[in-house]
């Protein structure tokens, strides 16, 4: 499989807590890894002197940041430099075009973005977090260049967060210098704030030091340091950041162009190709979160680095409601709630992959079920396919060079074998298993086959990153020209089961990336059928330009959960390299062999991962068609067990999750109590009355008394709340 064929996993699987943007970057889905634009390192030269003249704290008593003073350019020729290449430039009028049309004169090379904000009004400057210029992210402060596109973000637009998250981590980095003194690494923003990893010798961060490293990090936003633009040389910089051997690495390894951006931020000059917010004055409220061990680069035989996280917002209520949301999360967290409710486990001696209990495997089968029974509606087939194959066929698809590593192999008679991470090289067996026809597309192969894939063992978090899995996985094999129609039915499919959980969502369309394999025909035909059925379908949707895999465009959509937490579940992805690697084709009408385009998607995405995202957002109170524990019979004394047992067994062959609690060591109160905390949705009391009548009496877990009513009623209505997959159905009246 080639890189794009990862990006393409790596965004189907991208874990809760992992941004999507960094796992692009990476070429290894286990690592949440670098990005680029984010390394900052401090010129300690000049940070010297605020470390001595500024005791922040307890901590800088363990000595200033760095002994070592290093022989640095100085900024004044550096800032010299630059202003004379930019003084220059000729202040030509511009035009700069907002977004609702309206044009601003300009001058190139001298107004800048924040110029133009204030022209509209203070409160806009003040609250733009960056601009984008034609699509680019612009520093607020950088003087345009030519005519343009400018928008003018708030922190509201997600590249905005991660500008000031990525902002952020830069004060953090400038904190945990001065207060560890050890060498940076990679700081980036994540899905959820940001992090700094550090390397230190002799020393370890933990929670106690946090209101250290808060303080530290607050006098750096009070002195509003602004972040100034800057162009050095390689060499300058190799010079300059000669005291940090990591950063030494990334400029070797990663930099390969004459001169590269940094980043001025107070007493600290960063490597990074930015942007960032004004001055670090922006960030109004800011807390450490947590530490954690990493290792460079995510390597596991490379150094052990520390890893601080943290969070910050441009209003201190929005870290208030921030924190209100952790602790619910907290509460919520399904590796708690699993076992509280006994519905699933992980053990040591098979690491990432899940034991399902008897109550977990039926929200596991009850999902598929959903699924299976649009499978029937939507035209798709399913498949049965191998769990183990030949290494040949991984030649073939790809994988077997750029993925060998995230799969588990083995030798079977000599012949090397490894288990399935994707189903998609098996579907084209089935494809091309005899010769097809037009008029037998599009053709919709569905699997729910178990995959397997070679995850770090630190990587591995609960049911959100595993080792085994299931997908709701379907490959559809159509005509270029029935690509319109296919999203159309994929967009209305994840429509409808989203809806049943209430998620709302985002669509974003991701095109052609610079990299791209193929004829630009096809993208362009592809792209436009996409946009088209977006279009048509009426959701709100984005564009992502360039950010397809090099195999084919794709829509990426990202579900708001109870916690207004974003997870990208679903994908649709384009692919017309697999068919060409398979040398695929069916006869068109024409009578001519020619190749189908396959599309990959999935709606769940990875049902572990779906089941982790459901017991979160539903708090454990499942709906009662997904619900493991639908009702449950309590009888008020001992003389009607034998009633509250016959009504159990008469719930339960009608195929519903019913129990009866005939223990009668407690109170009745606290045995109905008891049944509510476990979220039984239906309590049915029974005494003398309901006895003689053949009923129940109806209570919710949320204690709303519905009343007497006869068994087959009961079960009716239970029918009817399962069978249309009623969200609220404790509201529902009897
Ligand atoms: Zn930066
Ligand atoms: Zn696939």
């Amino acid at each position: 499989m080639n890189q794009f064929m990862m990006k393409f996993l790596l965004v189907s699987r991208s874990s809760l807590r992992v941004n999507r943007k960094i796992l692009q970057i990476s070429s290894c889905p286990n690592f949440s890894v670098l990005d680029m634009s984010i390394e900052s390192v401090r010129d300690i030269a000049t940070s010297q002197q605020k470390a001595e003249g500024k005791k922040t704290s307890g901590k800088d008593k363990k000595g200033p940041a760095k002994s070592t003073v290093r022989k640095d350019i100085t900024m004044g020729q550096v800032k010299s430099q630059v202003f004379r290449r930019s003084s220059c430039k000729t202040k030509n009028p511009i035009k700069v075009t907002l977004p609702d049309g309206k044009q601003i004169e300009a001058e190139a090379w001298k107004t800048t973005p924040y110029d133009i904000a204030l022209g509209i009004s203070k409160g806009l400057a003040d609250n733009t977090v960056i601009a984008k210029v034609d699509g680019i992210l612009w520093d607020l402060d950088r003087p345009l260049e030519s005519s343009c596109n400018l928008q003018l973000l708030k922190f509201d637009n997600e590249d905005a967060q991660q500008v000031f998250w990525h902002s952020t981590a830069h004060i953090l980095g400038e904190a945990l210098e001065r207060v560890y003194g050890g060498c940076l690494c990679y700081g980036p923003p994540i899905e959820n704030g940001f992090y700094y990893d550090m390397h230190l010798e002799n020393n370890q961060v933990c929670n106690g030091d946090f209101p250290v490293i808060e303080n530290v990090m607050k006098s750096a936003v009070k002195e509003k340091q602004p972040f100034e633009r800057l162009e050095l040389t390689k060499a300058e910089l190799l010079e300059m950041f000669k005291y940090n051997k990591f950063k030494v690495r990334i400029l070797n390894e990663k930099v390969n162009t004459p001169t590269t951006t940094v980043y001025r931020c107070g007493p600290l000059i960063d490597l990074c190709r930015g942007p960032h917010v004004r001055d670090t004055g922006k960030v109004k409220a800011l807390k450490v979160v947590k530490t954690g061990a990493s290792h460079w680069e995510g390597d596991v035989t490379a150094e052990n680095l520390q890893r601080v996280y943290g969070i910050s917002f441009p209003d201190s209520k929005q870290l208030k409601e921030w924190e209100r949301i952790q602790e619910e999360a907290a509460k919520r967290d399904h590796r708690k709630l699993g076992r509280e409710q006994e519905l699933f486990f992980f053990h040591e001696l098979s690491p990432g992959s899940c034991f399902f209990q008897p109550r977990g495997a039926f929200i596991y089968n009850t999902l598929i079920d959903f699924i299976r029974s649009e499978y029937r509606k939507r035209g798709f087939q399913e498949v049965v396919t191998p769990n183990i194959y030949n290494t040949k066929l991984w030649e073939t698809s790809g994988h077997w060079t750029h993925y060998a590593e995230n799969m588990f192999s083995f030798e079977v008679e000599k012949e090397k074998f490894a288990l399935k991470p994707m189903n998609c090289p098996g579907h084209c067996l089935i494809f091309d298993n005899r010769n097809r026809s037009w008029r037998e597309l599009p053709l919709r192969m569905a699997d729910f086959g178990v995959l397997h894939r070679n995850e770090l063992s630190g990587a591995l978090t609960g049911l959100t990153r595993v080792r085994r899995f299931q997908q709701d996985d379907a490959h559809i094999f159509c005509m270029p020209t029935q690509i319109k129609s296919e999203m159309t039915g994929a967009l209305d499919f994840l429509k409808s089961v989203y809806g049943v959980f209430g998620f709302s969502f985002q669509l974003k369309l991701s095109t052609r990336p610079e990299k791209y394999l193929g004829e630009i025909e096809m993208w362009n035909e592809a792209e436009k059928q996409l946009s088209d059925s977006l279009d048509a379908f009426g959701e709100p949707w984005i564009i992502n330009p360039g950010d397809g895999a090099f195999y084919g465009p794709k829509i990426d959509i990202t579900i708001k959960d109870a916690l207004r937490r974003s997870h990208q579940c679903a994908t649709i992805q384009l692919d017309f390299q697999l068919p060409i690697r398979f040398n695929l084709s069916y006869i068109n009408e024409a009578g001519e062999k020619v190749k189908p385009v396959m599309i990959h998607r999935a709606i769940y995405g990875s049902v572990e991962r779906m089941i982790a995202i459901l017991t979160e957002n539903f708090a454990g109170k499942w709906p009662f068609w997904l619900s493991p524990r639908q009702a449950i019979v309590i009888p008020v004394a001992p003389p009607f067990s034998a009633y509250a047992h016959k009504v159990k067994e008469e719930v339960f062959s009608a195929g519903f999750n019913c129990d009866d609690d005939i223990e009668l060591g407690d109170t009745l109160n606290k045995r109905i109590r008891n049944a509510q905390v476990e979220q039984y949705n239906y309590i049915f009391v029974v005494g003398a009355k309901e006895e003689a009548n053949g009923t129940v009496n109806i209570r919710t877990r949320d204690n709303i008394v519905h009343g007497e009513f006869t068994v087959s009623h009961v079960i009716e209505k239970f029918r009817y709340l399962r069978d249309n997959r009623i969200r609220e159905s404790e509201k529902e009246t009897f």
